[in-house]
């Protein structure tokens, strides 16, 4: 018999993983219990609200709202209250010699290099071209998830009659971009050198040397695809997802840890969580590998695929922030803006002397009293030699790198920074408190070059019945990629359990 707190399907943490499995499984007529720790959802990419100021915790900037998108389908699917604002520029890039307004428009960016002094200009056309042929077969395959493995029969045939697309791709599989830059001869301008850098480490999370070709091509087109600001915060669209799968008969529930979980002696998992215990057939886990041996109870050596994703995931980042409200300056643009900060471009892209700044908009209502604007500014920190310091060492090494924050802010961005009004910062410790994320660690598995990037492509199942969806399994980071990565797990317990769209809409009438 069927008791209240027994579901086809708990899913913990509504992170935007957690949040697109349950909404798609919902959506399929399967009860689903979404558990969430904290107040509200998001995670890593949620707004949260202190001393009457709302900020983003960590993202700021995403794609997926175009036509035919995810995002887009969902909001129109589900009549969300979500406003997108565009951008333009999307981000201004600056060093102490160069400022890029960076385009929406692929065509308009191209030009604006071309335009720079010593420009290899065909060459910056050839890279583009290659780039963009690579960018236009892989994100058809984030826009048609079903075309991401696990493949059903007609998903192979379309990737068969595609064969003829994927061929040239081969040739770049696993090597490094800078190889490709090399081939067009742009590897030594220094201009596309550094944007390249600064986009790469913010979305494949390395630079140019170690980015994997494919991976870094497909996103450098992050800005030109649905890319925009969501007024407000991107809270508004967490918490629109979190409506629909109430509105799908979907539980959420907040302040609700997850504790411990196991399988019972009928094969379903019990999970123990502060607001009770429930009972699934499957469990669907949004987090990282470390966070699901504690659940399980299990050490290192007991389980090999949460132990491979643990290592891979633990060679990225952790992430230093300073949350800031400013008065904006005389002319400051209406709109919200990007600015990534670069002190020093010949040295690594992190620990302060990279920063992505983000300044809310004036149309972003309630994110800050009278007339102020709210700023997120997070840089990369290396995880390993972070954790490998002692407590004290690590709040030295943080406050350091905050100072370097603050320098590069005031040096690059003078104007605002002579309106900060209010500032509070955080480290990977913060992060671990709020998102319960191991060691704060962020951002997902860097993707170096190397075909291990194309090992993990399944669903990840480390214990029957039991799923990964987050930035630590494929398609991988970004809030577009973890939600994609959370409709394939939700097709592929719907396709094993048995739920179907029609039945979903059946049970929801
Ligand atoms: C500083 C920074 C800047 C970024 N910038 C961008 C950007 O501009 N654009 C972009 O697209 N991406 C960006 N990203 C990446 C993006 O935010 C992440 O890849 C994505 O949000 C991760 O989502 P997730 O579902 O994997 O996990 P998370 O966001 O970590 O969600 C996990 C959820 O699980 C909850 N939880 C944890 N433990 C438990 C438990 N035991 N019980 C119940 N709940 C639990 C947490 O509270 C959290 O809500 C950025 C990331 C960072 C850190």
């Amino acid at each position: 018999m069927r008791t209240s707190d027994d579901y086809d399907v708990v899913v913990i943490g509504a992170g935007f993983g957690g949040l697109a499995t349950a909404l798609e499984l919902s959506a399929r007529g399967a009860r689903v219990a979404l558990c969430e720790t904290l107040r509200y959802p998001g995670g890593c990419a949620s707004t949260y609200t202190r001393r009457g100021c709302s900020y983003e915790s960590g993202a700021t900037l995403f794609s997926g709202f175009a036509p035919g998108q995810l995002f887009h389908t969902w909001m129109e699917t589900y009549a969300m209250d979500v406003t997108i604002d565009w951008l333009d520029p999307m981000v201004e890039l600056r060093t102490a010699d160069l400022n890029l307004p960076v385009s929406p428009r692929r065509e308009e960016l191209i030009e604006r290099f071309m335009g720079l002094p010593g420009a290899p200009r065909e060459g910056i056309q050839a890279f583009f071209s290659r780039q963009e042929r690579v960018a236009d077969v892989l994100w058809e395959l984030l826009k048609r998830p079903e075309l991401l493995p696990p493949f059903k029969p007609s998903a192979l045939v379309g990737h068969a009659r595609r064969l003829g697309q994927y061929l040239p791709l081969l040739r770049w599989m696993g090597r490094p971009l800078i190889a490709v830059m090399r081939d067009c001869g742009v590897a030594d301008f220094e201009p596309l050198r550094i944007y390249l850098d600064a986009l790469c480490q913010i979305t494949v999370q390395c630079g140019v040397e170690e980015a994997e070709a494919l991976f870094a091509m497909s996103t450098m087109d992050y800005y030109f695809r649905g890319t925009g600001h969501v007024r407000g915060g991107i809270g508004e669209l967490a918490w629109a997802l979190s409506r629909a799968i109430e509105s799908n008969g979907g539980d959420v529930i907040y302040t609700n840890r997850v504790k411990g979980a196991r399988r019972g002696a009928d094969g379903r998992w019990v999970v123990e969580a502060r607001r009770g215990e429930l009972t699934a057939p499957f469990l669907v886990a949004n987090l990282l590998p470390h966070n699901i041996r504690d659940l399980l109870g299990l050490s290192i050596g007991d389980n090999s695929t949460l132990d491979r994703l643990a290592s891979a995931v633990e060679g990225g980042w952790g992430a230093a922030m300073l949350y800031l409200t400013a008065r904006p300056p005389e002319g400051a643009s209406p709109h919200a803006h990007h600015l990534e900060l670069i002190q020093d471009p010949g040295a690594p892209f992190m620990e302060g002397n990279h920063l992505f700044c983000s300044i809310s908009g004036e149309a972003d209502e309630g994110r800050a009293p009278g007339g102020l604007r709210t700023i997120t500014i997070s840089t990369h920190i290396p995880w390993r030699a972070y954790a490998a310091r002692s407590a004290e060492e690590q709040a030295d090494y943080i406050r350091g790198v905050q100072a370097t924050m603050r320098e590069g802010f005031e040096a690059l961005a003078p104007k605002w920074a002579a309106g900060v009004e209010s500032e509070m910062p955080a480290s990977p410790r913060t992060f671990e408190r709020f998102t319960g994320r191991h060691g704060g660690l962020v951002g997902g598995i860097p993707r170096r070059a190397g075909i291990h990037n194309y090992r993990d492509l399944l669903p990840q199942e480390p214990a029957p019945g039991l799923f990964m969806v987050g930035d630590t399994v494929f398609p991988g980071q970004s809030t577009l990629a973890t939600a994609i990565g959370g409709v394939k797990v939700a097709e592929h317990i719907a396709r094993k359990a048995g739920f179907s769209v029609a039945e979903g809409r059946r049970a929801a009438r």
